[in-house]
Parts: structure tokens; sequence; C-alpha cells
């Protein structure tokens, strides 16, 4: 079975130390990840920073060009790279799966490579011009969870590189080989040094977060982990931006034609078997439209095929691991003692593999863990609500805010409501849905900082002002 290797410095390095990689649909061994120690975090370290200022030297177009060609690569590996993604991380090729998860990372490195933080000018009168310039921070430390695995990483590789980063990552020790795979034949591109790979658990994170050669953390993952990084800043003060965990409501305005829109919302709520940070995790309905919302939404989920995402006409996977299947478990038998209705789903099905059923669950409210906990699962609670008021103080009621819907009609009311959600994101008649020119990111416990566009762009840059006076004129 083949043992895989991180890129550090541009050459393939092997560990004695070694993990196995499983696939969550069948429990097959996929092959070996190797851990990094100190030494390894160190080379990786060291070997970004005498990289960067090389490569923040290059031209803008320069830049571009070769993130250009990176994303040749991703187009030309999309089948690989697609089948790694569905062997370690469960979701099917087809769908909004690992083919979906490719043509994001393709396009979430062409948007990225295209785009200019020209020089403003923020001050000038007739003593002084003051101009800001946007600067590399240094070395960015990118740290990845297990739920979109690839595109996640890439969402913190290209715009740190686009500004003249360099970069060290590390992938979730529960989806490594796939992105230790994508960086090295990124690597095949890029200059030797700019992109470091290491892997591991949260204590090889913990090394490279703590590292003093670190000047920017990326990560993306558990608010509990987000607060550690937190801490760790404290010794290097490296600059940060957390994307966490989000528990999001969606809320549909009384009356809503829903049969349009019911597809958008159950993918909303299930794409990677609800394993998204932004997906709807909470649904508030108005109590006379609930029947003929669950209704729709239970039919949708029972003509979804289920399955090992290799096997063609497969759209729903695994959930990818066991930590993550046990949690969903607890919550929905929590649910169930404490008087919920199952509509559907609810049971664990039988192994091989982490499945688990769509589940839709009524009979619940604010104040049972299934609706305030983040369940990270195929499991989605379905609110009644009697006010607009009341649905918006529930969806308000928790410590987190990455995302939340809106659906209805009439798309003023709509508006209104969505601007008293306090998430980063609300989306109106669709969720989740994620763009590489609109800048993402949460409020509250959700994080703090925002990826993609300009704004993300601006994120992996420190403000240089050049402040000049003008020579005084000399009246005769
Ligand atoms: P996690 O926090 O357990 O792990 C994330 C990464 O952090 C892993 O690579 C892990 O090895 C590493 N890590 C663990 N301890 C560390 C430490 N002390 N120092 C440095 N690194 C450490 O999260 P997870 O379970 O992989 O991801 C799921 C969570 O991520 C969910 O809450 C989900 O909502 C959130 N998420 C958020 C977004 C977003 O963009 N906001 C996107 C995807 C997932």
């Amino acid at each position: 079975m083949e043992k895989y290797a991180f890129t550090i410095n541009g050459v393939s390095i092997h560990s004695p130390k070694v993990f196995e990689v499983n696939n969550p649909a069948t429990g097959e061994l996929l092959g070996y990840a190797p851990i990094a120690d100190k030494t390894h975090v160190n080379a990786a370290v060291e070997a970004a920073r005498t990289a960067q200022p090389l490569w923040a030297a290059k031209s803008d177009e320069e830049r571009k060009e070769i993130l250009m060609q990176v994303s040749q690569v991703l187009v030309d590996h999309t089948d690989y790279l697609a089948q790694w993604i569905t062997k370690e991380q469960g979701k099917p090729m087809a769908g909004p799966g690992s083919m979906f998860e490719m043509q994001a990372c393709v396009g979430w490195t062409q948007v990225p490579a295209s785009l200019d933080l020209p020089v403003e000018v923020v001050f000038e009168d007739e003593t002084r011009k003051d101009e800001m310039h946007r600067k590399p921070i240094g070395v960015i430390g990118a740290i990845a969870p297990w739920n979109w695995p690839l595109m996640i990483a890439i969402w913190q590789i290209i715009p740190a590189l686009r500004a003249g980063n360099t970069v060290v990552l590390k992938p979730s020790e529960y989806t490594t080989i796939g992105t230790l795979e994508m960086i090295r034949l990124m690597n095949t591109i890029l200059p030797k040094g700019v992109l470091n790979s290491i892997s591991g658990d949260g204590l090889v994170g913990a090394h490279l977060v703590e590292h003093s050669g670190v000047d920017k953390i990326m990560f993306t993952g558990s608010e509990k982990t987000a607060k550690k990084i937190i801490q760790a800043s404290g010794g290097n003060m490296a600059r940060l931006t957390l994307e966490c965990g989000g528990n999001d409501p969606a809320i549909i305005l009384p009356g809503t034609d829903m049969e349009s829109k019911a597809q958008d919302l159950f993918w909303g709520a299930f794409i990677n078997m609800g394993q998204t940070c932004a997906c709807a995790k909470r649904l508030y309905v108005h109590e006379e439209d609930y029947e003929r919302v669950v209704q729709t939404l239970d039919t949708i989920a029972r003509q979804m095929p289920m399955g090992n995402g290799l096997d063609e006409g497969i759209v729903l996977g695994p959930i990818q691991n066991q930590m993550q299947y046990d949690k969903v478990s607890d919550l929905v038998e929590d649910a169930k003692r404490n008087g919920a209705d199952i509509i559907s789903g609810g049971e664990a099905m039988d192994g091989p593999g982490y499945f688990y059923p769509i589940t839709l669950i009524g009979n619940v409210d604010n104040g049972t863990r299934i609706v305030d906990e983040e369940q990270f699962g195929p499991v989605l609670p379905i609110i009644k609500y009697k006010t607009i008021e009341e649905a918006i103080a529930k969806a308000n009621d928790t410590k987190t805010g990455l995302g939340g819907s809106v659906w209805g009609d009439d798309i003023e009311q709509a508006t209104q409501v969505a601007s008293r959600i306090e998430t980063g994101t609300v989306w109106i008649n669709q969720h989740g849905a994620i763009h590489p020119m609109v800048p993402f990111g949460g409020i509250k416990e959700s994080g703090y900082g925002v990826e993609f566009g300009l704004e993300g762009l601006k994120g992996v840059t420190q403000p240089q002002i050049i402040s000049i006076k003008k020579p005084t004129v000399q009246t005769a």
C-alpha cells in the first residue's frame, strides 16, 4: 500500500511516522499519510521564508501568469483529484460532489489570480499626497478542515500567493492524501518553497501556528480550535483569519411558493451531507405552511440516491468519519428522547461505511440540542413559528453567525427580514451560494476576517502608507 509524502521546498518528503487513511464509504484502506514532526514544520516554514522575498519580487503579471498555469494543472488532473476527494472524504463524484469541488478549485484559482489591488490615494491636498500600497504579509500558515478539503485549501492558498506571500498548509488528518497530492501537482509549476505541505493531527497544526516564522494564520475549522489559535497568536502575533462553524437559520416567509424553490433549499441544507459550514441547519416555517413544506422536502429527500460516491448516479455519500457519525446519531437520539417527530430517516444505516439517511425532524424548538448545536450532518430540524418577529428572534438566538437565508416571493420583504439576521451573509431564495468575487466570513463565534473577492485579497496583505510632502510653492 502506497505511502504518500508532503512537499517541502519543492521536494517530496516521506516521514517514518505514518497513519492509515480509510474510505468512509467502505472502510477500505487507501494508503498511508505522513506525520510531520517539529523538524518538518521548521523546514517547511524555513523554505517558505526563504522563498518569500523572491516570490514577492516577481511582478503582479508574472504571479498571475504562474497561478493561471496552476489552474491548468488542476484542470488537467481534475479526475485524479476528484477521485481522491470521493475516496477519502466520501462526497460522490456526481451531483454537487467531487467534480463540482474540483470546478470550484479551478474557479477559486482563476478569479483571485486575476484580481488587482492598485495603489490608492487616500488623501491629497496642496501640501501632501498619501498613498496606500498593499504588501504581502510574509509566510502564511494555513490549517484546513475535512469537509471540502481541496476547495478550502485553495481558498487559503491562492489569494495568499497572488498577494506575494508564501504558504505552509496542513490538511485535516481526516482528508490528507488528496490535499498532499494537489500540492505536489501545484509544485510542478510553482517555484520551490512557495507552497509547502505538512500533515498530521492537531499537534502538528499547533506547531505550525505557534511558529515564530509564521506571519499570518488562515484557519477553517471549529470554534474550539480557533480559540486555541487565538491564544497561540499571543506568542508570535500572527494575523488571523478565522472561518469557523455556524448554525445557519433559514426562514420561509408565510405563504411562500416553495415548489419552485425546494430543490435549492434541499441542497442548501444537505450538500455534502450537511457537512458544510454554511448549510441551512435550522428551518423556520410558518405554522400554516408547515405540512406543505415538510411534504415537499420529504419527497425530494426520497429521490436522492445514497451510496458509494464512486458508483454512477449516486448523489449523497456517507458521513466522513466516526466522530461526526456519532455526533449526528447522538443529537437525533437526544431529539427523540425529548419528544421530537422523526419525519424521515432518523436511524443509522447498516455498514460498512458511515451512512446515515437524510433526516427531517419536527416538533422541536430552540432550547433542544438539535436546534441549538451545529449538527454538521444530514439532519434538519424544522421549527414552526407564528409571527415573523418570533422567527427572527429564534434565528438570532445563537452564539454563531456565519450564514442564513430568507425564502419569500416578495423580495423587498425578504430583504427587510434578511437585514435583521445576525450573520455574515444572508441569502435570499438560496443558501450557501458562495462566489469567488463575493466576500464571505462570519460574525460572533463564527470567526473574523473575510475570504474571497477584493476584501479577501486585502486580508492577506498589509497596508503600507507612503506619505509625500509636496514642495512649498513660493509666492512672489
Ligand atoms: P477542527 O477544528 O477539528 O480541525 C480543523 C483543522 O485544525 C484540522 O486540520 C486540525 O488538525 C487542526 N487543528 C486541531 N487542533 C489544532 C491546534 N491546536 N492548532 C492548530 N491546528 C489545529 O475542525 P473540523 O472538524 O476539521 O471542521 C469542521 C468545522 O469547521 C465545523 O464547525 C465547520 O462548520 C467548520 N467549517 C467552517 C468553514 C467556514 O468557511 N467558515 C468551512 C468549513 C468548515
